[in-house]
């Protein structure tokens, strides 16, 4: 099985898009539940953490984050 990790502030996208149509998440909290906010309508979700797994297309981590901040300068 495929371990996902990630942790709070990064960025998850997810596979289904939220109803606003975003399919990109802040990670808020992390344990056997994980709080996500959606970044399109800031809406916040609890899920637990097998199902969101499944459901995650790609972990964006801060460390990316900042890297793409720096090439936009
Ligand atoms: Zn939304």
């Amino acid at each position: 099985m495929r371990i996902v990790r990630f942790s709070p502030d990064d960025m998850l996208e997810l596979k289904k898009p939220h109803p606003c149509g975003s399919k990109l998440f802040r990670v808020v909290r992390v344990g056997s539940e994980v709080r996500i906010i959606c970044s399109g309508c800031g809406r916040d979700l609890t899920l637990d953490r097998p199902r969101l797994e499944k459901s995650i297309k790609k972990v964006i981590t801060k460390e990316e984050k900042e890297k793409e901040k720096e090439k936009n300068v």
